[in-house]
């Protein structure tokens, strides 16, 4: 029983580890940036020209203010600066999936992410004490089920409003558990006490995404949470008629907050509506930069450059390069430069197809396509997140990491 509780306190914590790199998307005219601190793009000219180069003097601010606010937001170390690391790097080949993406993907740990709400938001009494037994009660609930995705979900319950969220293990989305919702939801209410089994059965995964929103006065928002998703959603909805369903600090610690003058702010949205919100944004009468949030792991390959660490959204390479023959080009227009291929591969993508066209693993220099299962890259890849998963220690939280990582 300790081992299960244990293995399920790891797996929330390896969520939170996991779940950490922002990064530009939405593209070219996004410059990438540290996510911490971020008053504004520079592509961004006409709003940077709006913008207050210094604090004004004299304004009020919280008690616990540090000292000296940053005079210059721009004297953090931006992305631009450094030297991009798709560059040296064997691309790796991904799957052989979908080649190109059109619009911002939904981030993964959203895919990984189901919630019970309670009817009547409020505190779970001895929270702590019930994860292990509700994650126990609904993993036995879900072996009895016969659920082939594994059973061993990460478990948090919010101390605030009592909502439990489940993370699924990496590699799988919370949508191979939508057949099991109805009893997961019934486990989880036999383990609560009678006065708290108003929960709400588990809805299907959200599909929402994430969009981090830089520059944001602290003194429009205020440094306050809870009014934060009011303002954000006012402000929104009323620029852009964009109807967000939550909003964050990216900087969760306020005190951290309270020495800057920007912040940056993470709101969830339908995926379709993004691109009216990227890659920049009305705010409170400013335009900033936004960019898509998106998650990694060791095993997510890029379907552009087809290394690993990333996706799409958050590459950095300028070209894209072909999972089978390492060229420049995309896999979609791959093709044998041979007229007389055996297998017309020069008609079609065929990988391995003669030896006019050989295949070459952009990550590993090998003879098989980026993606081939035998890639040592690949192996090792899946071996660092295994190894990450089963790490039983406590993680940073997503704000502690900076994307510039
Ligand atoms: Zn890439
Ligand atoms: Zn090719
Ligand atoms: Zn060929
Ligand atoms: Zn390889």
């Amino acid at each position: 029983m300790d081992t299960l509780v244990a293995t399920v306190k790891t797996l929330s914590n390896k969520a939170k580890h996991l779940s950490t790199n922002v990064a530009a998307s939405g593209g070219k005219t996004t410059p990438q940036v540290s996510i911490l601190q971020r008053p504004q793009t520079k592509s961004y000219a006409e709003a940077a020209a709006q913008l207050p180069k210094t604090p004004t003097k004299g304004r009020k601010r919280s008690a616990t203010q540090g000292p000296t606010p940053p005079k210059n937001p721009k004297q953090k170390q931006t992305k631009e600066a450094r030297a991009p690391e798709d560059t040296s790097a064997t691309p790796a080949k991904g799957n052989n999936e979908n080649a190109t993406v059109s619009r911002p993907k939904n981030t993964r740990i959203a895919k990984r992410r189901l919630y019970a709400t309670r009817a009547t938001p409020a505190p779970l009494p001895e929270a702590s004490k019930l994860e292990p037994k509700i994650s126990m009660a609904i993993t036995k609930e879900l072996q009895k089920c016969g659920c082939s995705a594994p059973t061993n979900l990460q478990i948090q319950i919010n101390p605030t409003n009592g909502t439990v969220s489940l993370t699924t293990a990496p590699g799988t989305e919370a949508a191979e558990y939508t057949n099991y919702l109805a009893p997961m939801t019934t486990a989880l209410s036999a383990t609560l006490p009678e006065a708290a089994r108003d929960y709400k059965e588990f809805p299907r995964a959200p599909t929402d995404t994430q969009v981090v929103i830089h520059g944001i006065s602290l003194e429009a928002t205020s440094n306050e949470k809870d009014s934060l998703y009011t303002v954000m959603k006012e402000s929104l909805f009323l620029g852009q008629q964009v109807n967000i369903s939550s909003a964050r600090f990216l900087q969760n610690d306020p005190k951290i907050r309270t020495t800057k003058w920007y912040t940056s702010v993470v709101v969830s949205l339908p995926t379709d509506d993004v691109e009216k919100i990227t890659p920049a944004v009305l705010v409170f009468g400013r335009h900033k930069s936004s960019v898509v949030m998106w998650h990694s792991n060791p095993t997510k390959q890029c379907r552009k450059c087809y290394l690993y660490r990333h996706p799409e959204e958050g590459c950095k390479a300028t070209k894209h390069t072909c999972p089978i023959c390492s060229g420049e080009h995309r896999l979609k227009e791959h093709r044998c430069a041979s007229p007389a291929c055996r297998k017309k591969g020069d008609k079609k993508i065929v990988a391995n197809c003669c030896p006019v066209t050989p295949s070459k693993c952009i990550a590993c220099g090998g003879n098989h396509p980026a993606y081939a299962a035998e890639c040592a890259i690949k192996i090792k890849a899946k071996a660092d997140a295994k190894a990450h998963y089963d790490r039983r220690r406590p993680s940073p939280t997503p704000e502690d990491m900076d994307i510039t990582k």
